[in-house]
Parts: structure tokens; C-alpha cells; sequence
């Protein structure tokens, strides 16, 4: 059998991520994978008469960029809600709540999500009372950027049957104004749970129509993997019959809820299984709150909220059953942690699974791992614990310091620290609380928009985190993360020279074409043509 490129580059500035042959002028792509890299001459060798042949004239490339943390779904779903992003008032909230009434019909939910006290200038949560005052006959449910609180209206308590009368929740809380001891209308962590259920579920039409929608945002971002949470077994039909009617235009990893440990065990399912499009990742547990919401664990009282520590979704026991399930069945897991209380139950889950069932590579994950100090991280480094990290989180959060005082903010989100300590830090955006770009989240961890400079990354980290160690996260170093001979096609071609340019004009470099597999999956509007050299 002749190897014949299929596709082939020429004249680009390829960055290959892999330390051995770092840079090359030109690649070509047979069957999916990679058939050569280097110069152009040695390329040129591999290319036939049919061979679909790019001039980059000088364009960088990169490897294919994975996100490690997106709730995919949720992402695609939410293009139909309410975006309250950026909304500075609970006054603005209710104009934009007027306008969605007035396009719904009678009767049906209004979901809405993005909101934050802190951004308002009411300085206070939104309550049902602000929501019934613009929609009384509509369910309305609007929950908070970080997910763990969400506000609801006096319809949607009724049709979910929450009262003052309700006894107290588990991992969770209804809040109860205190001189009338009803309802707020706020509901945080697992009380949300109750509300949820008394929503309609969205059809599995609508959840393939949703992860589509995602997914061609991802890809004109550079995109070309994903690992992607889910929230029940109707998420992991819509993305299997996606996969199979060949519809998934780039390789998908899935962590599925704690809630399906049970089945998956069951089943001898373990991580890896499928194929490259559509595999099962780590299993996703929670284990505490957000920081932004004051749920995150932590060890000391939140700073700004003296007598509150947050709040444990499981106590180390519990945490330490579910783990150790998981580990001894081959399969990863995925611990949200955020607090440096929680990382410490996570880690001693983990540390506990590792002495009673040695595995040799486990590669198991912390989601966030934001409050740490120099223990922990030499913890995570011994028991050899991935840091799943969302650089965006520097910018967003500013409220840090206030959060949790000047001395533990030094270490919050410590990339550099982790990195220098020999943490694996795997990037992400834990879209769609941030927005999905992964580009962005190279300009953040190199910026980190200002806050603690000393644990800035540099640009060469930064990429390695979205590319090889995000690959290595899901234990696929040896196929994806580099350009290199043998691996899986996936590629980008960017604007600029991500490398040369200011830290700064980061964030506006484009990507002109995603290729996954060998084949085009987005070109930008304009970029190059068909060339032959
Ligand atoms: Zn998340």
C-alpha cells in the first residue's frame, strides 16, 4: 500500500508540543493520523496527484486544543434560556425576565441562568417576590453563574411543592425569611434538586439538537476534544446516537454523574471505553460547593462571612466508599473540590482507595482544586492527582480576596506553584459558567488579569495544559496533545504566533481552521484557498 497523504500543509509555523521535535514547516495526514511532519521537502514525499494541499504562508499551528471540563448539554440547552451574564441590577434581571414572559407561552418555565449578587448594585440575592412582580403565572427558575444556587417564583415553589413546611435537606438549603419563615426563593446545592424535578425534561431531540449547537461553537474555537460532563443517562443516549449516525464533528470524553457509578460497575464499564469520537472519561463526583456562593469546604471560616466554613457534600467516609467503588472497577475519577477542606477529603479518598487497591496509573482527577497551600499540593503531587484548572477563574473571581483574606488568596489557583511542584494541571473552562474558548484560557493563565503574577504561566505552559496534559487527563497522551507521526490529525491553524505576541493581544488571536481527523471540520470566513506547491 503506497502512503498517500490525503491533506497536507506547507510553508506553516508548526508548533508541534512535542519537547523532541518542537517546531516543523509542514505536515500531511493520512487515514486520520498524522503521516509526516518536518521540513517542507520531507513532506513533500508523501503527497499524490489527490493530495488537498494548503499554503499557511507562515500560520501558526497547534495541536488540537481539548477542554477538560465543559458541561456540554447545559451549554447547548442554555442558547435557549436567559443569558443574566453581565446584568449590573435585580432591576435589569426583571426586564429581562418581562421579555421572555411576554415571547412564552401560559403556564410554561422560564429557565435563566447567569446571574451574580456581587455584580448587582442592589448588593443583595434576587427573591421570588422580585420574580413574582414580573411573572405570576410562569414557573421561573434562574440560577447562579457558578450553578450551586439558583432563585426561583412563588409558581415554581407550588408546582414543586416547597413550602415552609419542608424539612431540611441533605447537602442542601431552602432559604426561609426569617420574620415570615416562608421561602426567599433561594435554593442552594442539593435543595435545588426538588425544583429540578418538577421541570420537564428536555426531549431527546432537543438534548441532540443542544450538544450540536455546542458543539459547533467548539470547533471555531479549536476545539477538537472535549470532556464533557453529563447529567443523567438521557445525556449519554443523545451523544451516543449523535455518535453513531457519525453527526459528532469532534471527539467527545464523558464524566458521568456519581448517580451512574452504580450502573457502570455494574456493567464492567470502565475509563477508555468506546471509541475516539465517544469514550467514558473519570466519574464525576461532587464534593463541595462554589466559592462564589460560600459553599466551597474550607478549612477556616470564609473571611467575608465569619461562623460559615461551607459545606460537604459527603463526610470522608461516604467519600471514601464511592472512590474507592470506582477505583477498584478501572474506573477514573473526577473529584469537584474547591475548598482546601474538601481538596483534603479528596485527596485522603484517594490516598485511602491507592493503599487498599494499588493501581498503578489511577491518574485520578481534582475539578477546580482552588484553595490549596503548599501540603496539599505536595499531597497531590505524592499521590500523583491531576489538577483539572480553569484559568478564567482569575479574572471572573475577583472577589477572591475578600472571599477568603489576602494570606490563603495567595495560593488560590496556583498554577505555577503546581506546575514547578509537578502537579499535572489539565486546562478547562467549565463552560458554560465560562465562556468556551479555550484561547482565552491560555490568555488567562499567562495574565492571570493581574491577580497574584507569580503564579502566571508561561505561554508554552499554558498551551501544554490545553493540549498534552489535557490528553494525558483522559489517559490519551500517545494518540492526541502533539503533532507528531501516528497520532490522531487534530490540529489548529491560528491568526498570529501565539508564542511571539504580547501577553496581552492573547486573547485576540483567531483560530482560521480546526481539523480534526485529517478533515476540515471549520475554516474562518476568508482563510486560504486550495494550493499546490
Ligand atoms: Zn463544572
Amino acid at each position: 500500500m503506497p502512503r498517500i497523504a490525503e491533506l497536507a500543509i506547507y510553508d506553516g509555523n508548526i508548533i508541534t508540543m512535542n519537547p523532541s521535535k518542537p517546531g516543523a514547516e509542514s505536515l500531511s495526514t493520512m487515514n486520520g493520523i498524522f503521516l509526516a511532519v518536518g521540513s517542507n521537502r520531507k513532506v513533500k514525499k508523501t503527497l499524490g496527484k489527490d493530495t488537498f494541499i494548503l499554503n499557511l504562508k507562515g500560520k501558526t499551528v497547534l495541536p488540537g486544543l481539548i477542554d477538560c471540563h465543559v458541561h456540554l448539554v447545559k451549554y447547548g440547552l442554555q442558547k435557549t434560556e436567559i443569558d443574566l451574564r453581565n446584568v449590573k441590577s435585580i432591576r435589569e434581571l426583571k426586564g429581562r425576565l418581562t421579555r421572555k414572559v411576554s415571547s412564552s407561552a401560559k403556564g410554561s418555565w422560564i429557565v435563566g441562568h447567569g446571574w451574580d449578587q456581587d455584580r448587582f448594585e442592589e448588593k443583595r440575592y434576587p427573591t421570588r417576590l422580585d420574580l413574582d412582580e414580573v411573572a405570576e403565572e410562569n414557573p421561573v427558575v434562574l440560577t447562579r453563574v457558578c450553578g450551586h444556587i439558583c432563585v426561583v417564583n412563588t409558581a415554581a415553589l407550588r408546582i414543586a411543592g416547597i413550602s415552609r413546611e419542608t424539612g431540611p435537606i441533605h447537602g442542601g438549603q431552602i432559604d426561609m425569611d426569617p420574620e415570615t419563615g416562608e421561602p426567599t426563593g433561594i435554593l442552594r446545592e442539593s435543595a435545588q434538586d426538588l425544583l429540578w424535578k418538577a421541570v420537564p425534561p428536555p426531549t431527546l431531540k432537543e438534548l441532540e439538537a443542544a450538544v450540536l449547537a455546542a458543539c459547533r461553537d467548539a470547533v471555531k474555537v479549536g476545539l477538537t476534544s472535549i470532556h464533557c460532563l453529563v447529567d443523567s443517562s438521557s445525556e449519554i443516549s443523545a451523544l451516543r446516537t449523535l455518535r453513531k449516525r457519525k453527526k459528532l464533528p469532534l471527539r467527545l470524553s464523558i464524566l458521568p454523574p456519581r448517580e451512574l457509578l452504580e450502573s457502570l460497575t455494574a456493567l464492567g464499564i470502565t475509563t477508555g471505553f468506546g471509541d475516539d469520537y465517544l469514550r467514558i472519561g473519570p466519574v464525576k463526583i461532587f464534593a463541595d460547593g462554589s466559592l462564589g456562593a460560600r459553599t466551597a469546604a474550607l478549612a477556616q471560616d470564609y473571611s467575608d462571612d465569619p461562623g460559615n466554613k461551607g459545606i460537604m457534600i459527603f463526610n470522608q467516609d461516604e467519600l471514601n466508599d464511592i472512590v474507592e467503588k470506582a477505583h477498584k472497577s478501572d474506573l477514573q475519577v473526577a473529584i469537584h473540590a474547591i475548598g482546601d477542606r474538601a481538596i483534603e477529603f479528596a485527596l485522603s479518598a484517594v490516598e485511602n482507595a491507592s493503599s487498599r487497591f494499588p493501581r498503578k496509573d489511577h491518574r485520578h482527577r481534582i475539578e477546580h482544586a482552588s484553595v490549596l497551600n503548599r501540603p496539599l499540593i505536595k499531597r497531590m503531587k505524592d499521590l500523583n492527582v491531576i489538577a483539572s484548572i480553569q484559568p478564567t477563574f482569575t479574572i471572573s473571581d475577583f472577589w477572591v480576596p475578600q472571599r477568603v483574606g489576602p494570606e490563603r488568596a495567595r495560593l488560590v489557583y496556583p498554577f505555577k506553584t503546581l506546575t514547578k511542584s509537578g502537579v499535572v494541571i489539565a486546562g478547562s473552562s467549565d463552560c458554560p459558567t465560562e465562556i468556551l474558548n479555550p484561547i482565552l484560557g491560555i490568555h488567562a493563565a499567562v495574565t492571570r488579569g493581574g491577580s497574584v503574577p507569580e503564579e502566571s504561566l508561561n505561554v508554552n505552559e499554558a498551551v501544554e495544559a490545553f493540549t498534552f496534559n489535557a490528553a494525558y487527563a483522559s489517559f490519551e497522551e500517545e494518540s492526541k496533545g502533539s503533532i507528531e507521526v501516528g497520532k490522531l490529525a487534530d490540529f489548529v491553524v491560528l491568526s498570529e504566533d501565539i508564542t511571539q505576541i504580547s501577553s496581552e493581544r492573547i486573547k485576540d488571536v483567531r483560530v482560521e481552521m480546526t481539523v480534526i481527523g485529517g478533515r476540515i471540520v471549520y475554516t474562518r470566513r476568508g482563510f486560504v484557498t486550495r494550493y499546490r506547491p
